[in-house]
């Protein structure tokens, strides 16, 4: 059936076992990040041989489904008040930024006899999830009080909302912010969690702190990409996810509608250039499949015109394709996110 999205396991599995080698030659343990692919288990369990430590995702759903294997379990996003005794069973690390939250964990993990551990996330500029400077010693003086959490680190998140680039200045702060945490409150901290794929240049350069052990990765994993400055990593495919649609519809057309000009399907006003006549193609994916922007046709030839909700159309002059033929697209993080969530999208594997 098509739509579908061929993923290539043999490729994966050599970006994560590089990906993973260059981490661990630093002393850097890697989190694997699984909700770009809705932590599907035909492609984690093909890569649980790869000897990295944690499993992590956003969402309980995904990191509940992964009974199958001791690898730890770690959510990304911040408990919700009304999930914490789910995240207490079934994963074994947080990021966490609210007290309240690290309150209730802490009596979730009492009543389930276990000691949960929580990597406490600093506000570094990014502007998303993270506590400020003036309130870590109140925190870190509140979770020592608490019988079944184990600080197990600091972290930070950068290049998500606010775009702003992991460097030595704000990963040098957070190994300051440390150093502080252990001197004043005499513990020491095991886990210095540096970010996500947007740190990996630093560590290709060498300007890594060496203090940080610890990134949390998804895209440099399954699209061979580095975040901050989005530079293709060497040794790695870019090309793991890729998205096929079939031909439904084949002519020579205009590329100037003619008529009254409105608006399009989705109200947007747009301008049209005139190229002449060009053999169109429709293929049956839309919009809410995937978005066309974050797609990119194998064939060089084939140029995107637009898309409406279930139709893709694109130009295939100077092509030899015929109706009923196979188009494929490379996808990115956002186009293969929104695959993973679609149920019109058939997934395949490839894994000899
Ligand atoms: C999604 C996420 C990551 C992984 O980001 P990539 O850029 O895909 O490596 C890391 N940390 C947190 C908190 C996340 O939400």
């Amino acid at each position: 059936m098509y739509p579908r999205v061929v993923i290539d396991i043999n490729k994966l599995h050599n970006n994560i076992r590089k990906t993973n080698e260059l981490l661990s030659s630093n002393n850097i343990s890697m989190m694997f990040v699984t909700k770009c692919f809705s932590a599907d288990e035909n492609i984690i369990k093909p890569i649980l041989d790869i000897d990295f430590e944690y499993l992590a995702d956003s969402r309980i759903e995904n990191l509940k489904s992964m009974d199958y294997t001791d690898k730890k379990k770690v959510l990304l996003r911040l408990p919700m008040l009304s999930e914490i005794h789910e995240v207490v069973k079934y994963t074994d690390l947080s990021l966490v930024s609210e007290i309240e939250t690290i309150t209730a964990l802490n009596l979730a993990a009492s009543e389930q006899d276990k000691i949960y551990e929580v990597i406490l996330m600093i506000e570094l500029g990014d502007l998303r999830e993270g506590i400020l400077e003036k309130d870590i010693d109140y925190y870190i003086s509140e979770i020592l009080k608490l019988s079944s959490i184990k600080l197990k680190g600091i972290g930070v998140n950068l290049t998500c909302y606010g775009s702003v680039i992991p460097d030595e200045e704000n990963l040098g702060e957070l190994v300051r912010i440390k150093k502080d945490i252990e001197k004043k409150h005499n513990i020491i901290i095991d886990m210095i969690s540096g970010g996500n794929s947007s740190s990996v240049h630093l560590l290709m350069e060498n300007r890594l702190p060496k203090e940080i052990n610890n990134l949390r990765i998804g895209e440099v994993n399954l699209f061979a990409r580095e975040s901050a400055y989005l530079k293709k990593l060497d040794g790695l495919y870019d090309d793991i996810f890729i998205l096929e649609a079939q031909i439904i519809e084949l002519k020579e057309k205009p590329t100037l509608p003619y008529g009254n000009i409105g608006y399009n399907a989705f109200g947007e006003k747009i301008s049209y250039k005139d190229e002449g006549i060009k053999m169109r193609a429709i293929l049956a994916v839309g919009k809410q499949d995937v978005d066309f922007e974050n797609m990119t046709p194998i064939d060089e030839r084939v140029r995107i015109f637009g898309t409406s909700s279930d139709h893709l159309i694109v130009d295939l002059t100077d092509t030899e394709y015929k109706l009923g033929d196979i188009l494929s697209f490379k996808l990115n993080y956002v186009s293969t996110l929104n695959a993973f969530t679609s149920k019109y999208i058939e997934k395949i594997y490839i894994n000899e």
